[in-house]
């Protein structure tokens, strides 16, 4: 069984085998399946480079982790959602060597909030542009747009967990030394 079933499975999520996803709402016609294979490539339109400079490589990752939580881990909630403050609201230039440092903060954090939960938006209420609006992009500069809108929807969503999104990321901001708005040179 596949790391996304066994969470299914904790969410008693009954897979729908056909029509648009249910969790996301995408115009699939093969259900939550579809949209899987659709996020798996979604990420890699642009060259690996421009993916990190525009940072879409991460937005993707983290709108379809928020839009699909029944198929996440608990605390993975909390990494994407901070992680899209960060870049969205903080305007920080992600890069790869954050990403292991978010988690530690996230790690640290779990220590002192154990019972804390972010409860996910109603399905299909979790924002508006979906995978299979991404898809539709005909140039790079409509994907880059696509994508930015995709991210900040699922964002806006989780109101409820903004609060706990800056906390971590104020901790991760300490932690590596930046300020918002910073541009990483690495
Ligand atoms: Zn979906």
């Amino acid at each position: 069984m596949q790391k996304w079933q066994v969470q299914a499975e904790k969410h008693n999520l009954i897979i729908i085998k056909e029509g648009d996803c249910q969790l996301c709402g995408s115009a699939t016609t093969r259900g939550i399946g579809e949209c899987i294979e659709k996020s798996a490539y979604i990420p890699h339109r642009l060259s690996h480079d421009e993916g990190v400079e525009h940072m879409t490589l991460f937005l993707c990752v983290d709108a379809y982790a928020l839009q699909h939580s029944e198929m996440q881990g608990r605390w993975s909630i909390h990494l994407h959602l901070a992680r899209l403050y960060l870049m969205l609201v903080e305007k920080i230039q992600w890069n790869y060597s954050y990403t292991p440092i978010l988690s530690s903060v996230v790690d640290a954090y779990k220590i002192k909030h154990r019972n804390e939960t972010i409860a996910p938006p109603a399905v299909k209420s979790r924002g508006a542009v979906t995978v299979t609006d991404v898809e539709k992009a005909n140039s790079d500069s409509q994907y880059i747009a696509l994508v930015n809108s995709w991210a900040l929807g699922a964002f806006k969503s989780y109101n409820e967990g903004h609060q706990i999104a800056q906390r971590i990321a104020e901790a991760l901001k300490t932690k590596v030394g930046i300020t918002s708005g910073s541009r990483s040179t690495r």
